[in-house]
């Protein structure tokens, strides 16, 4: 068991933590990124990115994020893979954590660059499909289907949301609930309803994505009446389930702050935590935009607010010492 020290701990590997290791590896800061379960996060888990500013072409996921790993280490970035899975907040700064490897992390700042993972409903098809007509992002795959007739699953602000923004693309979008009304926040049902390219199917379930994988993807979908138990078919080239996000936050329960989705609270406009020196950044802070551009932005932000605050500790000290000497 090894015992590695840096300036700037990172804890997740997406564009988040990639971000912030390359600002704080051109800083100076030596950083070490401990990249979790997901090396790279979600873009490692889907095919094409249209939206990722400087890539006329479309650009896949995976090699993405590759690229920016690649940046990030020949930069001055150390890579540990390894998975944290305790974390010391309270008696810090330096703040200690340990991998699942038992090797112990102390970093005299920390980068929470966690992410966070789309629910999803756990029904047959549903995984097999998933970028092949099935996904949990509009405003990253809506796009894909111009002109098609495209479904919604979910009642909660996500969910309308999700329906609203695809009417840009599409003419034919249904939201599909299980029950009879909706969660969403009222003036967002007023849209949705007054919408003329939406129709909701109220009190259904979806049991089965129907659909090859590899024969045109999704097709369709299974669904069971919630009132009368009746099934029926579905058709649609394009599903979006829409039921939330979780935010890997229970590594920091009880030691930092959160909204009551489980999201780091951060002061607004900036990643700071209430914590000195711990910084949040990506879809763990945010359950507005989650995109990669913006969990970048924020990652550099982050990076840049850790180099500040070690550079100001220092000059305090630099000053307390000259004073007593
Ligand atoms: C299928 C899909 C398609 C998408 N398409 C697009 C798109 O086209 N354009 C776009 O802009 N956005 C897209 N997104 C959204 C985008 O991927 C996210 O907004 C972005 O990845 C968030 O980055 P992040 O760095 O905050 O976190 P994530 O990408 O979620 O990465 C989190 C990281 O934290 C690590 N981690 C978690 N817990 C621990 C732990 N305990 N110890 C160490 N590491 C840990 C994980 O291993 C992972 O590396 C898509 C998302 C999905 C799911």
């Amino acid at each position: 068991m090894a015992t590695h020290e840096t300036k700037m701990l990172i804890i997740g590997s997406g564009p988040a933590g990639y971000t912030a290791a390359i600002y704080g590896a051109r800083a100076g800061m030596e950083p070490i990124v401990v990249q979790g379960l997901q090396p790279g996060g979600q873009l490692t888990i889907t095919t094409d990115v249209e939206n990722y500013p400087g890539f006329r072409d479309v650009i896949q996921g995976p090699w993405l994020m590759q690229e920016m790993q690649a940046q990030a280490e020949h930069v001055g970035t150390r890579m540990m893979w390894d998975t944290i899975v305790e974390v010391d907040i309270a008696n810090g700064p330096p703040y200690r954590a340990v991998g699942d490897s038992g090797d112990v992390y102390i970093g005299h700042t920390l980068v929470i660059a966690t992410g966070a993972q789309a629910k999803w409903l756990g029904v047959p098809g549903e995984q097999e499909l998933s970028g092949k007509g099935v996904s949990a992002c509009a405003t990253c795959d809506g796009f894909f289907y111009r002109g098609k007739k495209v479904a919604v699953i979910g009642g909660g602000n996500t969910a309308v949301e999700e329906a609203l923004y695809l009417t840009n693309h599409s003419d034919d979008v249904t939201l599909i609930h299980r029950r009879g009304e909706l969660r969403a926040e009222k003036i967002l049902q007023d849209r949705l309803f007054a919408h003329p390219k939406i129709t909701v199917l109220w009190n259904k379930r979806v049991d089965e994505f129907l659909g090859q994988p590899l024969q045109g993807g999704l097709k369709g979908l299974k669904l069971t009446d919630t009132v009368t138990n009746e099934v029926s078919e579905f058709a649609c080239d394009g599903a979006f389930v829409a039921i939330g996000h979780a935010p890997a936050t229970e590594l920091f329960k009880g030691q930092l702050e959160m909204d009551d989705s489980g999201y780091l609270v951060v002061e607004p406009g900036t990643p700071k935590t209430a914590r000195p020196g711990v910084f949040a950044c990506g879809d763990v802070m945010d359950h507005t935009y989650r995109q990669a551009v913006t969990a970048a932005g924020t990652g550099c932000m982050a990076a840049l607010d850790a180099e500040r605050y070690l550079a100001t500790l220092e000059f305090v000290k630099n000053e307390a010492e000259a004073v007593t000497a």
